[in-house]
């Protein structure tokens, strides 16, 4: 699979309220800022000078990808980070998470657990089944050694994937180190995937 930044793999993928959240409250106190954002890719509804957006309600997968294109474009990739912190705090994880390693792993089931296609959910919990179609954050952790390598070739951009995996990180290791693999190639320049390194 093709993955390039801010291109979705294919369309018509929904991505779930909650998440989409996660780029106001990655915002911060720039409400004004990200209800711009949201509003001109055509996510949400401008009321009272606010955002109204449904947390249970699903959105564009592509619309949600062009702003961050917006965001990078006109604010920066740190933001992109910060958005990418945010996620743990608000799209819907599966709760068994006991250290690194099984967080890291979650990334990847929370992210099919957010998005739709064809109206379903891309993972199953019931049945542990994912759906091809939005690509993957790898978890690959190195025996013996308190090191995870995780591979993520998925539509999302480089800083937001690296705050993800910071958060998710943090959650059990608060000194873990996100380190990005520069010997390998980046979805920012146009590959497929981006390598982290996750150490503690
Ligand atoms: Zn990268």
């Amino acid at each position: 699979m093709n993955a390039v930044q801010f291109r979705a793999f294919e369309p018509g993928i929904e991505v779930k309220g909650q998440t989409v959240y996660s780029i106001i409250d990655g915002l911060g106190y720039f409400t004004n800022i990200s209800r711009r954002y949201l509003s001109q890719v055509g996510i949400g509804t401008v009321k009272d000078k606010k955002l109204v957006l449904d947390k249970e309600g699903w959105y564009s997968q592509e619309a949600w990808l062009k702003a961050f294109e917006n965001i990078a474009r006109q604010i920066g990739s740190r933001v992109l980070f910060n958005i990418g912190m945010s996620i743990p705090r608000n799209a819907e994880f599966p709760s068994l998470t006991t250290d690194v390693k099984s967080a890291i792993y979650a990334v990847d089931v929370a992210y099919h657990l957010n998005h739709r296609k064809n109206g379903k959910r891309m993972f199953d919990i019931q049945t542990n089944v994912m759906m091809e179609g939005i690509g993957h954050y790898g978890c690959d952790p190195i025996p013996g050694k308190n090191e995870i390598i995780s591979v993520c070739n998925n539509p999302c951009p480089c800083s937001f994937n690296r705050g993800i995996l910071t958060a998710m990180a943090r959650k059990f290791e608060p000194s873990a180190r996100i380190v990005h693999d520069n010997s390998k190639e980046c979805l920012k320049y146009g590959a497929d995937s981006c390598t982290f390194h996750i150490l503690w």
